[in-house]
This record gives structure tokens, C-alpha cells and sequence, in this order.
């Protein structure tokens, strides 16, 4: 069994007692066996990191995200999410599997060196002449590494049927749910130590019939996997639920079996005090992803209240159409800074903004036993954070370098117990021969 050993370094436990110390973490295979102050036990056959002048964190959950974007950046740049996805819709209809494995392998290696171990990827394109896009983007992660969690999305509500997508790129419901089901069957792992969970995840109410909607939770409840959608991500959308179903998102959603601790919305910004207690109580999650949710205007969510009812509210970057920077450490600064702008100073921590990032998501995909902490017994995901470099060095606060500073270099990030990026290089892709790729896909969708 492979052992590393990092030494010396300021490590951020997010234990239950959230401790933390200038000590040591040990890892053996793909969980971690010692974690405390001042130095491990010494190994005739261990790796030892030197972690002096670094964090330790636990590596980050990333809880929205659609990777297959990551090919369609810089375009609407100042519209509207309607006006934006109106725009997108054709581009997106174009996705095959090739291209979606370029996409996916570059958005997940960015992720990677931006210190996520964990990915819920939503994907709900399926064109008809595309190929095995989910297959695609599951290789794709394999390949950089990635603990992943694919939520199978679908569309069946086009504009003939007064939705918003094209009717070329919506799909008929009973083939959704059983290629969803299928998809369960072919790579869905409830092992503790997974590094694949399948979830239920149609698009959002206004590309998705009621009747999908509730057959999807019906689905997920009777195999044992989680539920995710969009929801109250606009004003639009609030107003197009009351003119097409009577009433506002969450009223509608939660009619249709979509509430509960193994359901999670993306975004979450509309909600009414009324709303945040309800979803509160059900232990109900929220993918909060403050990056884009600022490029597109749509607002911003109320964090604090959401974490005071008891919702546990995770981060995202959302899909790199909305986010070209597609960097989760940076919406850790984002979720500060705009909790802050909108609540005053109290209403989020630097350390609160770190337990989002890493135990918050944990919980949100229903591995909060596993992951989201460095506690000895869980698995390996962490991040060293090289805090030496000009930018941080001299900061006081090692946590608040990371928050509240540029994003640092990356000393090591382990996945599983696996190296995926040392000294700020992603170790399992070739990242220049993935530039040139992606600019070449890229290419093709705007020709
Ligand atoms: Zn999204």
C-alpha cells in the first residue's frame, strides 16, 4: 500500500471540532491514517511532502457545473439568462461525444488545479445524433481522476409545447427515464469509497414537464440516488411558473416530490423567507454559484439565511458558458464577498466559506461520512496550497490567504490517495495538447 506522508504544514481539518495546527497528515492508499499536530510517525517507505509554508484542505466539492460548456465560452457576454440560453440552445445542439470528451477533460482538469476532488457534472443535452455524450464526459473523468457524480438531466418541454429550448434538442420522456435507469445500472457505485454516483437531474421547470419531473423523483427515491435541478435561479422564472403552473418555483417543484435531504437546487436565489424555513427543515441542498449567477444578473442567493434554516448550501461554478473561469477556489472569494455585500459583515466567515466548499458539499451528494473533512478513517482528497509564493506570503491568517487572496499554486492535490496535480501541473492530461484541442472544438461551433 502507497504511503504519503506531508509534514509541516497548516492544516484546516474541518473536524468536528474544526481544529486546526501545523502538523502532519498521513496517508495510506486512499484513506487518510493519521492527522494531528506535530510530526507524523516516521515510515521506512513513505512519500514525504514537504508542507512547510502550506495549507492543507480538505479538497472541494464542486456541486453544479456543466463541463461540456466548457467549448462554448465568451458568447452572449451580456445578455440575460433567457436571452442567454435562447442563444446557447442551437450552439449546444451541436454537442457530440467528441466534443464533450475535449470539453470535459479540460474543464475538470481546471477544476483539478483549482482544488476540487469532487464533481456533480448536470448534463441535459442529448442530441439525437451525438453519440454516448454521458459515456463521454464519465471517460473523461476517469481519465483526469475526478470523484464524480453525473447527474443524467433531460429536456422534454420545447417550444411547441411552450418551453423555452428548440424542439431539437428535447428528448421524449419515457426514453429519458429509461436511459436514466440505465445509466444507474451501467456505472452507478454506492461503495463509500466511490468514485462514481449516478443522480436524477432534469433541467429546470421551464425545459421540463410536470409529469417528468415527478417520475424522475419517483425514480432516484426507488434506486437509492440523489435528485438536482435548477430552480429559482431568476425573476423570469419565478414569473414564468406563475403564468404557466400557478405558482412560484419551489410550490410547484415540491408538489411533484422535490423536496427532501436527497434533493439539491442550483442556484436557489428567489426564495421567500417562507420558502428558505421549508427547505431548511427538509434538509434540502443548494448549489450556490455566485460567479455566474453575478456574469448573468440573476442575483444573489441569501446564503446566510439558507445555512441558518439548516440548508446545507454548497458551491458551484456552473457551466464555463456563464463562467469562463471555471475555477472553484475562486467562488469560495465570490460567495464572501458577495454574502458580505448583500448581509453586512457577519453574514458569512472565512472559515464558514471554506466548510461550503469542502463538508457543505460533502453533505449535499450524500458523502459527508467519506469526504469533506481530513479526519483519520476518510478518504484521501486533499489540496496542499503553496502559500509561499509573493502573493501570500506574509499574510497572517492561512486560511484567509486562500478565501480572500488570488488563487494560490497548488502543491500536490490528491484524489483517492493519487497525485492528479503537483507544483501547479495537472499530472494526467497533457494540458497544452488540451488548449489546442479545445480551440479547435471551439472553432467548430462557431463556424
Ligand atoms: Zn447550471
Amino acid at each position: 500500500m502507497s504511503r504519503i506522508v506531508i509534514e509541516g504544514a497548516h492544516v484546516a481539518t474541518l473536524d468536528p471540532a474544526r481544529r486546526e495546527f501545523v502538523g502532519h497528515v498521513v496517508v495510506e492508499g486512499n484513506r487518510l491514517a493519521s492527522v494531528g499536530p506535530g510530526s507524523a510517525p516516521s515510515y521506512d517507505d513513505a512519500r514525504v511532502v514537504d508542507g512547510r509554508g502550506c495549507l492543507v484542505t480538505p479538497g472541494f466539492v464542486n456541486t453544479h457545473q456543466h463541463l461540456y460548456q466548457w467549448v462554448t465560452r465568451g458568447l452572449a457576454v451580456d445578455a440575460t439568462l433567457f436571452e442567454w440560453l435562447t442563444t446557447l440552445y442551437p450552439v449546444w445542439a451541436r454537442i457530440t461525444e467528441e466534443t464533450v470528451y475535449v470539453a470535459a477533460r479540460a474543464a475538470l482538469a481546471q477544476l483539478a488545479r483549482t482544488g476540487c476532488t469532487t464533481v456533480a457534472d448536470h448534463h441535459y443535452v442529448f442530441p439525437r445524433d451525438g453519440g454516448d455524450v454521458l459515456a463521454a464526459e464519465i471517460t473523461a473523468a476517469a481519465d483526469v481522476g475526478v470523484r464524480f457524480h453525473p447527474a443524467r438531466g433531460s429536456m422534454d418541454l420545447g417550444q411547441k409545447d411552450g418551453g423555452l429550448p428548440p424542439d431539437s434538442v428535447v428528448e421524449d420522456r419515457d426514453e429519458i427515464l429509461t436511459a436514466t435507469e440505465a445509466a444507474i445500472d451501467r456505472w452507478h457505485d454506492a461503495a463509500p469509497d466511490s468514485m462514481l454516483q449516478l443522480v436524477v437531474a432534469p433541467c429546470s421547470p421551464f425545459s421540463v414537464s410536470g409529469e417528468l419531473m415527478r417520475e424522475s423523483a419517483e425514480l432516484a427515491r426507488r434506486r437509492g440516488v440523489r435528485l438536482h435541478t435548477h430552480l429559482a435561479e431568476t425573476a423570469d422564472e419565478t414569473d414564468y411558473c406563475r403564468e404557466h403552473f400557478g405558482s412560484r418555483p419551489l410550490e410547484y417543484v415540491a408538489g411533484l416530490g422535490w423536496t427532501g435531504p436527497d434533493v439539491w437546487f442550483a442556484h436557489g436565489i428567489h426564495f421567500s423567507d417562507v420558502e428558505i424555513t421549508r427547505l431548511g427543515t427538509a434538509g434540502t441542498g443548494v448549489a450556490h454559484c455566485p460567479s455566474s449567477n453575478a456574469r448573468l444578473g440573476a442575483g444573489i442567493a441569501r446564503v446566510a439565511d439558507l445555512r441558518a434554516a439548516g440548508s446545507p448550501v454548497g458551491l458551484g461554478v456552473d457551466g464555463a458558458a456563464s463562467n469562463e473561469a471555471g475555477s472553484l477556489v475562486e467562488e469560495l472569494r465570490h460567495a464572501l464577498l458577495f454574502a458580505r455585500g448583500r448581509g453586512g459583515p457577519q453574514a458569512l466567515t472565512v472559515r464558514d466559506t471554506l466548510e461550503m466548499a469542502t463538508l457543505d458539499g460533502a453533505r449535499i451528494l450524500g458523502r459527508s461520512d467519506d469526504l469533506g473533512s481530513l479526519e483519520s478513517g476518510k478518504l484521501a482528497d486533499l489540496a496542499v496550497w503553496n502559500l509561499t509564493t509573493p502573493p501570500h506570503a506574509g499574510i497572517a491568517d492561512p486560511v484567509a490567504a486562500l478565501v480572500l487572496g488570488t488563487p494560490p499554486p497548488l502543491e500536490l492535490l490528491l484524489i483517492n490517495g493519487r497525485p492528479v496535480v503537483e507544483h501547479d501541473t495537472v499530472l494526467t492530461v497533457d494540458e497544452r495538447a488540451l488548449a489546442a484541442e479545445t480551440r479547435r472544438v471551439a472553432a467548430h461551433f462557431l463556424s
